[in-house]
């Protein structure tokens, strides 16, 4: 009996293993597969005939001629299945149906009733996104801000939202019997840039989500790493300002007090009400766009706001890059709309903090994936977990 479950689980591996290097392929024939994999072609021949019953791959026609007999080349069926993928960061939060490549096919968003989450309106729009979907449904995956037990599925602490212990996966793996994942939004971000967002072979990635909070994903090998069971990547109330502003937090000073977007705004509006701007009389008055516009005029000192949020940044960048020798960073998220003078301002005290040596060697960019990248990291969460690719 021993034996058999051994042997199940291999073949379980094993069609990961060949899912996964179609994926990655595009377009490959079955003898590739065996080269690259190491697997027999029998074993190959045998697993692509299991996933071609079940629609994910499919022959897409002969190779070009190289001499020889030209081989069948196979690729994954991108719309076979979809994917459900939640986005709980935002106060209009949203959900999407999406293939197999990540493509979002739907989408969907509601407004938290008096700004708090409750469980009632996800599963709302998660029966509306399933109503939706076309295709079989390989899973759902949620990126929400907080604390995640990523093994579990458990929303640990979620300050924002006021939610504690909140067994997420079991309740929707429950309500909708299909596999469900959820990660950290800012673990969900790293997630999807590095699964969709051309990162060239790259396998070490670390990108810093800047939004209303401030959180960073790191890919290491790879692998998303979560922490243990928690915590990786949580910089947001790393503190960067000595004798700072009072944060959501309790403390002092922390990096959301600076570079936040929210920091930002409320920075601005401080300064446009010293100025008696007599349109600003409360920070709600002053939306990030109106920062953008102001620092894209030239106003000089919100570009100095913008540039301390940069060095804000630059500061935990630095540890990052020390302790992790990790060189690609990518920003995502609000402040991205700034531009290149941000990610100058965050190279300037990368310089400042480190051994030239690693300064030089850090490659400082913004996600490709725009405001879709948690989406589309929940979504990439569900494919890495049930077919092995990434
Ligand atoms: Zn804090």
């Amino acid at each position: 009996m021993k034996k058999k479950v051994t042997h199940e689980q291999t073949r379980v591996l094993n069609r990961q293993l060949v899912t996964k290097t179609i994926y990655d392929a595009g377009e490959i024939s079955r003898a590739e597969v065996a080269r690259v994999t190491r697997l027999t072609r029998p074993t190959v021949s045998d697993l692509v005939a299991e996933l071609m019953s079940q629609r994910l791959v499919v022959e897409v026609g002969y190779a070009p001629s190289t001499g020889g007999k030209r081989p069948m080349l196979l690729r994954i069926d991108a719309d076979a299945q979809n994917t459900i993928s939640i986005d709980l960061s935002r106060k209009d939060f949203c959900g999407a149906v999406l293939d197999l490549r990540g493509e979002v096919q739907h989408r969907e968003y509601r407004r938290w009733r008096n700004d708090r989450p409750s469980l009632d309106l996800i599963f709302e729009l998660v029966d509306s996104l399933v109503a939706a979907a076309d295709r079989p449904l390989l899973g759902i995956g949620v990126g929400t801000p907080g604390l995640i037990d990523a093994a579990h599925g458990v929303v640990v602490a979620a300050v924002n939202q006021e939610w504690t212990n909140v067994p997420l996966r079991q309740l929707l793996e429950e309500r909708y019997g299909v596999p469900a994942y959820v990660a950290n939004d800012c673990q969900a971000a790293a997630l999807g840039e590095f699964t969709f967002g051309n990162v060239n072979g790259v396998q070490d990635l670390v990108v810093i989500s800047v939004g209303w909070g401030i959180g960073a994903g790191i890919v290491v090998n790879g692998q998303l790493l979560h922490g243990t069971p928690f915590g990786a990547g949580e910089i947001g109330h790393i503190v960067v300002a000595e004798n700072g502003e009072r944060c959501s937090c309790g403390g002092f000073g922390c990096l959301e007090t600076v570079s936040s977007s929210q920091a930002i705004v409320r920075q601005v509006h401080a300064l446009l009400a010293r100025r008696g701007d007599p349109r600003v009389i409360s920070p709600e008055q002053v939306s990030f766009d109106r920062v953008c516009e102001l620092f894209h005029e030239g106003d000089a000192e919100v570009r100095e706001v913008v540039r301390a949020a940069g060095r804000g940044l630059g500061t935990v960048a630095a540890y990052l890059v020390g302790v992790l020798g990790i060189y690609h960073l990518r920003f995502a998220g609000q402040v991205t709309a700034i531009g290149p003078f941000l990610l100058e301002a965050v190279r300037e005290e990368m310089v400042r903090l480190l051994l030239p040596a690693l300064a030089d060697e850090a490659q400082l960019e913004f996600a490709t994936l725009g405001s879709d990248i948690v989406l589309k990291g929940a979504s990439a969460l569900v494919l890495h977990h049930e077919l092995g690719v990434l």
